[in-house]
């Protein structure tokens, strides 16, 4: 098969993290642009994964990046205005590495806010430890250093894909509305289509259904992408972004009085949060209501007037059913307060059925709600592109598409993905997504609730995240 090459990258090409998503990416970088691939390095510190690398690349660094060594390390690999870092790591500070690379004039991305080693467990003040203090900490150098060279926030699957799947949701629900409206132009426009629209909020609905044949062991945690980065998110408070269509606040809810003001979180911990949505599959299903920072950067993007006092902002939040062994890991892990020792990430070639199915639920509107995204199936992601299962392409491609478009947009400063073309981005997507779907669906979190246990619930709004959130 032909695969476009989008553009040449001139100087190193480095990878920070060979992990699943590191290990998926690379495979594209090589398929997608043009580079010398002498210039290559992959900066691991996994002993176990050493000998494979140095068969793969030509540039393997063994050591961690830590606070201490990290300008040292980068400062003798990069050349000043030239090449992309590209990291997929866990426990390095994205902030610090980001703001190197702007100095230097290296283009950068990564697929989450992470913090140095040791931050998640590291403290006792839950506010400290959300999503949203994270996220303001890249906001706040983006408001002190604008412009400049391009540096890519945040650029996954989620966060990432979803914040262009919105957008093209909400394209399809005015098409289907009867108002076939072109893509607003800026972030005011797009918040004030999502206002006219009706919606009220958006789920970020998603069910992993890829299954091994072989039953999870007791003492195993076992997931589709990383066991640490979601055993780290999911001790993180639950978080979500704020709407203003909301009447009710859970009595353990705290909000912030600096900063964007788009969201609230949580005295409990996400993955054991259950929260009520809907997905193709499934139909109706338990999420978990895990911290992620499109919770807060799309409430953000698309609120109207001012952040204190807004006219609209959409509530926003993931709802994440990961694959079934990834629930009893969980399960086992919060029942026992231990944190497993044995991690493992299904292969590709280990998971013998199953689909990750990831996408956007608009919900709130005159055709009470949409979801729309990707369906990849395991089997198709095998034949897409190799060394990844669906989970991993979901990602990866999300990767690629931000690294295409830093590439066509290299002085766009710090950006997040609700701020990038999302049209541009989906196209170079697309071909490793499986099929991309809208589905439209009359349930609400009211349809068919018992009603032997008394609960305190919103009638008259059935998408009141007093309904959506499960208290029993
Ligand atoms: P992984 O655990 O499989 O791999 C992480 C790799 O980073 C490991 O190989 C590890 O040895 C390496 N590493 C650890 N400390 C390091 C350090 N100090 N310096 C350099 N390398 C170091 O994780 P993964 O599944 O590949 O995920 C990578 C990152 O991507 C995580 O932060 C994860 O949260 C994020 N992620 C984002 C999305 C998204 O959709 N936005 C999806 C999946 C993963």
């Amino acid at each position: 098969m032909q695969h476009p090459v989008y553009a040449r990258i001139d100087g190193p090409v480095i990878l920070i993290g060979f992990g699943s998503i590191g290990r998926g990416t690379l495979p594209l970088i090589e398929r997608h642009f043009e580079f010398d691939r002498d210039r290559l390095v992959v900066i691991e510190p996994n002993p176990a994964l050493h000998d494979e690398l140095r068969a793969k690349v030509p540039n393997l660094v063994t050591e961690a990046l830590t606070e201490a060594n990290y300008r040292d390390i980068l400062g003798r690999l990069i050349e000043p205005g030239k090449g992309f870092v590209v990291n997929l790591s866990v426990d390095t500070s994205s902030l610090d590495l980001m703001r190197f690379c702007r100095e230097n004039g290296v283009l950068y991305i990564d697929t989450v806010v992470e913090p140095w080693a040791g931050y998640y467990f590291g403290t006792e003040d839950n506010a400290e430890r959300t999503n949203y203090a994270l996220r303001q900490t890249m906001r706040d150098e983006k408001a002190a250093n604008p412009g400049g060279s391009t540096a890519v926030s945040c650029c996954g699957a989620n966060p990432g894909m979803v914040s262009w799947l919105v957008k093209e949701g909400l394209l399809t629900l005015a098409a289907d509305l009867g108002d076939d409206v072109p893509a607003p132009a800026d972030r005011a426009g797009w918040a004030s289509l999502m206002q006219s629209l009706g919606v009220k909020g958006v789920h970020i609905a998603e069910r992993d259904t890829q299954v091994r044949l072989a039953p999870r062991a007791p003492g195993h945690f076992v997931n589709t992408w990383s066991v640490e980065g979601f055993i780290a998110e999911g001790f993180q408070p639950a978080e979500l972004g704020w709407g203003t269509a909301e009447t009710w606040m859970p009595e353990n809810a705290q909000s912030f009085d600096s900063g964007c003001r788009a969201a609230i979180w949580l005295e409990q911990p996400g993955a054991s949060t259950r929260v009520k949505t809907w997905c193709p599959t499934p139909g109706p299903q338990f999420g978990f209501l895990v911290t992620h920072n499109e919770a807060v950067s799309i409430a953000d993007y698309y609120t109207v007037g001012r952040p204190e006092a807004p006219d609209f902002r959409p509530t926003c939040h993931y709802a994440y059913h990961p694959c079934d062994d990834a629930v009893l890991s969980l399960h086992e892990m919060f029942g026992s307060n231990q944190i497993q020792e044995v991690h493992h990430i299904l292969e590709a070639d280990e998971i013998v059925d199953g689909i990750d199915e990831l996408g956007v639920l608009l919900f709130g509107h005159a055709k009470n709600a949409l979801w729309y995204g990707s369906r990849l199936s395991n089997a198709e992601a095998k034949t897409l592109a190799p060394d990844q299962n669906a989970t991993g392409l979901q990602v990866t491609s999300a990767v690629l598409a931000g690294m295409v478009w830093a590439l066509e947009n290299p002085q766009s400063g710090i950006v997040e993905a609700d701020e990038m073309d999302h049209a541009r981005c989906l196209a170079v997507q697309r071909p490793y997504l499986g099929p991309v779907e809208a589905h439209y669906t009359d349930w609400t979190p009211l349809t068919d609730r018992q009603t032997q246990f008394p609960e305190d619930l919103d009638e008259d709004n059935p998408w009141a995240f007093r309904n959506v959130l499960e208290r029993l």
